[in-house]
Protein backbone atom coordinates (compact mmCIF):
# COMPACT_ATOMS: atom_id res chain seq x y z
CA UNK A 1 0.00 0.00 0.00
CA UNK A 2 1.74 3.37 -0.56
CA UNK A 3 0.13 6.25 1.06
CA UNK A 4 0.50 9.78 0.21
CA UNK A 5 0.11 13.01 2.56
CA UNK A 6 -1.69 14.19 -0.82
CA UNK A 7 -6.21 13.75 -1.02
CA UNK A 8 -5.24 11.70 -4.00
CA UNK A 9 -6.55 8.41 -4.27
CA UNK A 10 -4.42 5.70 -4.94
CA UNK A 11 -6.02 4.45 -7.87
CA UNK A 12 -5.62 8.11 -9.49
CA UNK A 13 -1.79 7.93 -8.79
CA UNK A 14 0.32 6.96 -12.41
CA UNK A 15 1.74 3.11 -12.16
CA UNK A 16 5.27 2.34 -12.24
CA UNK A 17 5.32 1.67 -16.07
CA UNK A 18 4.34 5.16 -16.28
CA UNK A 19 6.47 6.99 -14.11
CA UNK A 20 9.34 5.03 -15.56
CA UNK A 21 8.21 6.26 -19.12
CA UNK A 22 8.76 9.99 -17.50
CA UNK A 23 11.69 8.86 -15.88
CA UNK A 24 13.58 7.99 -19.30
CA UNK A 25 11.71 11.15 -20.61
CA UNK A 26 13.51 13.48 -18.20
CA UNK A 27 16.86 11.19 -18.61
CA UNK A 28 17.23 11.71 -22.17
CA UNK A 29 16.75 15.55 -21.75
CA UNK A 30 18.83 16.00 -19.39
CA UNK A 31 21.53 13.70 -21.43
CA UNK A 32 20.70 16.57 -24.41
CA UNK A 33 22.01 19.08 -22.13
CA UNK A 34 25.02 17.07 -20.93
CA UNK A 35 25.63 17.20 -24.43
CA UNK A 36 26.29 20.72 -24.39
CA UNK A 37 28.98 20.20 -21.98
CA UNK A 38 30.78 17.24 -23.18
CA UNK A 39 30.00 13.91 -24.30
CA UNK A 40 31.31 12.04 -21.17
CA UNK A 41 28.70 14.07 -18.70
CA UNK A 42 26.17 13.08 -21.22
CA UNK A 43 27.69 9.36 -20.74
CA UNK A 44 27.71 9.76 -17.20
CA UNK A 45 23.58 9.77 -17.05
CA UNK A 46 23.38 6.15 -18.95
CA UNK A 47 25.53 4.60 -16.82
CA UNK A 48 23.60 6.16 -14.11
CA UNK A 49 21.09 3.42 -15.13
CA UNK A 50 23.13 0.62 -14.08
CA UNK A 51 24.24 1.39 -10.39
CA UNK A 52 21.91 0.85 -7.50
CA UNK A 53 18.43 3.41 -7.80
CA UNK A 54 19.41 5.66 -5.23
CA UNK A 55 23.40 6.05 -6.10
CA UNK A 56 22.10 6.23 -9.16
CA UNK A 57 19.37 9.13 -8.31
CA UNK A 58 21.89 10.93 -6.33
CA UNK A 59 24.61 10.98 -8.95
CA UNK A 60 21.90 11.94 -11.60
CA UNK A 61 21.74 15.05 -9.37
CA UNK A 62 24.61 16.20 -8.79
CA UNK A 63 25.26 16.08 -12.44
CA UNK A 64 22.36 18.03 -13.11
CA UNK A 65 24.23 20.40 -9.70
CA UNK A 66 27.37 20.73 -12.08
CA UNK A 67 25.30 21.44 -15.16
CA UNK A 68 24.12 24.25 -13.91
CA UNK A 69 26.93 25.59 -13.40
CA UNK A 70 28.21 25.35 -16.48
CA UNK A 71 25.59 26.12 -19.28
CA UNK A 72 23.92 29.42 -19.99
CA UNK A 73 21.23 30.66 -17.89
CA UNK A 74 18.42 29.45 -19.94
CA UNK A 75 19.56 26.08 -20.42
CA UNK A 76 20.81 25.95 -16.54
CA UNK A 77 17.36 26.55 -15.85
CA UNK A 78 15.70 24.15 -17.56
CA UNK A 79 18.25 21.57 -16.04
CA UNK A 80 17.13 22.39 -12.89
CA UNK A 81 13.72 22.24 -13.92
CA UNK A 82 14.47 18.78 -14.97
CA UNK A 83 15.84 17.62 -11.75
CA UNK A 84 13.13 19.12 -9.74
CA UNK A 85 11.07 16.59 -11.63
CA UNK A 86 13.01 13.80 -11.35
CA UNK A 87 13.18 14.66 -7.22
CA UNK A 88 9.28 14.75 -7.89
CA UNK A 89 8.99 11.50 -9.58
CA UNK A 90 11.58 10.05 -6.38
CA UNK A 91 9.05 11.48 -4.24
CA UNK A 92 6.17 10.20 -5.32
CA UNK A 93 4.33 13.79 -5.85
CA UNK A 94 5.50 13.74 -9.77
CA UNK A 95 2.23 14.56 -12.03
CA UNK A 96 0.60 16.17 -9.70
CA UNK A 97 -0.42 20.21 -9.93
CA UNK A 98 1.52 22.02 -7.79
CA UNK A 99 -1.00 24.77 -7.29
CA UNK A 100 -4.23 22.86 -7.19
CA UNK A 101 -3.63 18.90 -6.55
CA UNK A 102 -5.14 17.81 -9.36
CA UNK A 103 -3.58 15.66 -11.72
CA UNK A 104 -1.90 17.03 -14.62
CA UNK A 105 -3.05 15.18 -18.19
CA UNK A 106 -0.69 12.99 -19.24
CA UNK A 107 -0.66 14.54 -22.83
CA UNK A 108 0.59 17.82 -21.18
CA UNK A 109 3.32 15.65 -19.53
CA UNK A 110 4.29 13.71 -22.58
CA UNK A 111 5.28 17.36 -23.86
CA UNK A 112 6.36 18.85 -21.25
CA UNK A 113 7.68 16.30 -18.84
CA UNK A 114 9.12 19.13 -16.28
CA UNK A 115 5.15 20.79 -15.83
CA UNK A 116 4.93 21.39 -12.39
CA UNK A 117 1.31 22.73 -13.00
CA UNK A 118 -1.81 21.43 -15.14
CA UNK A 119 -2.65 24.00 -18.32
CA UNK A 120 -5.51 25.64 -15.88
CA UNK A 121 -3.12 26.83 -13.56
CA UNK A 122 0.14 27.57 -15.22
CA UNK A 123 -2.31 30.04 -17.47
CA UNK A 124 -3.35 31.42 -14.08
CA UNK A 125 0.02 31.95 -12.61
CA UNK A 126 1.25 33.80 -16.07
CA UNK A 127 -1.31 36.08 -15.93
CA UNK A 128 -0.79 36.75 -12.36
CA UNK A 129 2.69 37.08 -12.89
CA UNK A 130 1.57 39.18 -16.18
CA UNK A 131 4.43 37.18 -18.08
CA UNK A 132 4.19 34.81 -21.61
CA UNK A 133 7.65 33.34 -20.62
CA UNK A 134 6.59 29.73 -20.14
CA UNK A 135 4.79 28.20 -23.53
CA UNK A 136 1.15 26.94 -22.42
CA UNK A 137 -0.41 23.94 -24.02
ZN1 LIG B 1 -3.69 22.98 -11.05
Amino acid sequence: MVRTSTHIAESQLMNKEKLDHFRSLLRAQLRQHARLVSEEQAAAIDAGDDGAKESADLALHDLAEELTLKLGERDSRMVADIDQALLRLDEGSYGICARCGEEIDERRLEALPTARYDAACQSAIEQEKGTVAHPTL
